[in-house]
């Protein structure tokens, strides 16, 4: 497609020429006469419209020295005419409007719309104009009649703001406060409604820099969100989610448009730098934005990537935390991280990564010291057998959180040695992790004393000795 330059052009009092006699020559000779241009019409017929124009017509087939003196030529007669017309006009430098015939067209005539002195015109570079044509018709209905008013008033404060120095910063606020307040609600037509609410809208943002929050959502159920992180959902303009973020947070978020960007089927929907580009448009618009994620968006989230390119592309960021599931999934199943005599460490990894996982776990003591293993469900059996084989006790405890926060949650305790042979069922959707140390093992003991924990876990005892 070419680039064009979108322009209006002041033809008044200027020759232009109009080749053609039909219906959609008469169609272009109205906008010209209104824009006072000083047309001249070739065609060797005209339909009425054309003969009771009041321009001065050749009634005679095209003929190059008609361009002679013209600023601006519209093509609207037949292919092979239009052609000629083109060629002709290029070889003067004479801008031509050849209809229905784009490769020989130097100009595109938008589709308009009107409203006093108010004027929108779209272009598909003439590649679509019956989808300018709709696009027009949409606008109508959106564009409220009112305007021509709008633009009184717009004009009328311009000047009296010039005069008493009024910085342009405060004009574009103090502008949407008169407008708006020259509609009464129950005045105002439907299309004017939905004109004052995004005057409204962009009011609002008008009056403040846009920012972006990255917000972790906790573990899953709403009950788990900071207080911070509620406030800036229900603010929020924008938020981009994860496939983690339950619905119960997401409700929260009451007036924002809600994209989900994490993955599906196992891949991403949006690229991060995709995300990033929709985070910052977001803020140019002046709109608050939240990048939401599971559990704690410096936990396996790639909340500091998110962070960092924002920074650098000067956006203003708030960090708002989460409650990670690595530590909410174990205490929401009644198992502590840590426990005096038990375990006084917590390793939190990933098992996404085997061979890393088998690096960093090589010289980790298999006591006092308790493993959170995120994303590592699938490989679990090896994660196992690689613990065994550098030395941890078979019959350390173990288990598996599933769905932590969430109606589906669900509790598996046994030993390393039932995990590394044993392929405990799990729903493929639900998020899990592994906890592995002899504080499951004081799950199990709190389990069964307290009820706290069958809310909201349900345990598939697994365990041997
Ligand atoms: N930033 C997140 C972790 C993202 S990695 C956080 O801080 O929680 C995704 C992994 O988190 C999942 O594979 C799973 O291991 C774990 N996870 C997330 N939500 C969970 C939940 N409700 N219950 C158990 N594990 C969960």
């Amino acid at each position: 497609m070419r680039e064009l330059l979108p322009a209006f052009l002041d033809l008044t009092d200027r020759a232009v020429l109009v080749v053609g006699g039909g219906p959609v020559a008469a169609g272009k000779l109205q906008p010209l006469l209104q824009a006072h241009a000083r047309v001249t019409v070739v065609a060797p017929d005209v339909v009425p419209s054309i003969a009771s124009a009041g321009v001065p017509i050749h009634r005679r087939p095209f003929e190059p020295h008609d361009l002679d003196g013209c600023w601006y030529v519209v093509a609207a007669a037949p292919p092979s005419v239009n052609a000629q017309v083109a060629r002709e006009a290029e070889a003067r430098r004479i801008f031509v409007n050849a209809v229905d015939d784009p490769p020989h067209a130097t100009v595109f005539a938008g589709a308009v719309v009107r409203r006093g002195p108010v004027t929108v015109s779209i272009s598909t570079g003439g590649e679509a104009p019956a989808l300018a044509r709709l696009m027009r018709e949409a606008l109508e209905r959106l564009l409220p009649e009112s305007l021509v008013e709008w633009t009184a008033v717009a004009r009328a404060l311009r000047a009296e703001w010039r005069r008493d120095g009024m910085p342009m910063g405060e004009r574009r606020s103090a502008l949407l406060d008169t407008l708006v307040s020259m509609h009464s609600e129950e005045a105002v037509p439907a299309a004017n409604k939905c004109w004052r609410a995004s005057a409204e809208s962009s009011r609002t943002s008008a009056g403040r820099l846009g920012s972006v929050a990255i917000v972790g959502a906790g573990p899953g159920d709403a009950a788990h969100l900071t207080c911070r992180a509620a406030e800036c959902l229900s603010a929020a303009d924008l938020v981009l989610y994860d496939s983690l973020v339950s619905p119960s947070v997401l409700r929260l978020a009451s007036r924002a448009r809600l994209v989900h960007v994490g993955r599906r089927a196992g891949r991403p929907t949006t690229s991060q730098e995709g995300v990033h580009e929709m985070l910052i448009a977001a803020v140019r618009r002046g709109e608050l934005a939240v990048r939401l994620k599971g559990g704690d968006s410096f936990v396996f989230g790639r909340g500091s990537e998110d962070l960092l390119a924002l920074a650098r592309a000067g956006v203003p960021v708030e960090v708002v935390p989460g409650l990670s599931s690595a530590f909410a999934a174990p205490a929401l199943a009644g198992i502590p991280v840590t426990h005096r005599g038990v375990s006084a460490a917590v390793l939190v990894l990933t098992g996404h990564d085997v061979e890393r996982f088998r690096a960093l776990t090589r010289s980790v003591p298999s006591h006092d010291l308790t493993l959170v293993v995120l994303m590592g469900l699938g490989v679990k059996a090896l994660l196992a057998r690689h613990l065994l084989d550098v030395g941890w006790p078979a019959d350390t405890h173990a288990a598996v959180v599933l769905g932590a926060s969430r109606p589906d949650g669900l509790v598996w305790s046994g030993t390393l040695a039932d995990l590394a042979d044993d392929d405990p069922a799990h729903d493929g959707d639900v998020p899990g992790l592994l906890v592995i140390g002899d504080v499951v093992r004081v799950g199990r003991d709190l389990r069964a004393v307290s009820q706290t924990f069958s809310m909201n876990t349900i345990e598939t005892e697994v365990c041997h000795g």
